[in-house]
């Protein structure tokens, strides 16, 4: 999965600024993370890839600060089954496709036809979501060789 480089950390407190959150330090370095990373993690996966740089870090901060992100509108969560909750930071219109042989999750650029649905008179559609379930290519590869 390629890293978003290019975004910094004035990037990240500008972004919580517009959505009127107070820039803290487990914020900006949570929210950055899923930025960077766009690799769908779990609260855990946040917990032990930011532990190292903030000691004073623990899961139910995490957990807090995930909260928050997602009432402001800067993280969407993800419930693709079961009960793991995946975050992810790029919240414009897009589907997901799982890779069930190396569970990881990839973005995909799909508008998603929310408009072809029928008998939806009197519901407000706030979320969509599209998700696809199979082999990524790294997988498929590795079957072949
Ligand atoms: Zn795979
Ligand atoms: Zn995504």
């Amino acid at each position: 999965m390629s890293e978003f480089v290019g975004i910094t950390t004035e990037n990240v407190i500008e972004d919580l600024r517009r959505a009127d959150v107070r820039p803290s330090t487990a914020r900006i370095h949570v929210l950055r993370y899923l930025l960077t990373k766009r690799n769908h993690p779990t609260i855990d996966c946040i917990y032990q890839a930011l532990k190292p740089t903030l000691p004073g870090l623990s899961r139910t901060s995490v957990y807090n600060t995930i909260g928050m992100l997602s009432r402001a509108g800067l993280v969407r969560p993800l419930s693709l089954e079961g009960s793991e909750m995946r975050y992810d930071a790029f919240t414009e219109d897009h589907g997901h496709f799982k890779c069930e042989s190396c569970g990881e999750i990839y973005d995909i650029d799909v508008t998603i036809p929310g408009d072809a649905v029928k008998d939806l008179d009197g519901f407000t559609v706030t979320r969509r979501d599209l998700f696809l379930w199979g082999t990524c290519p790294k997988c498929t590869g590795k079957k072949q060789s």
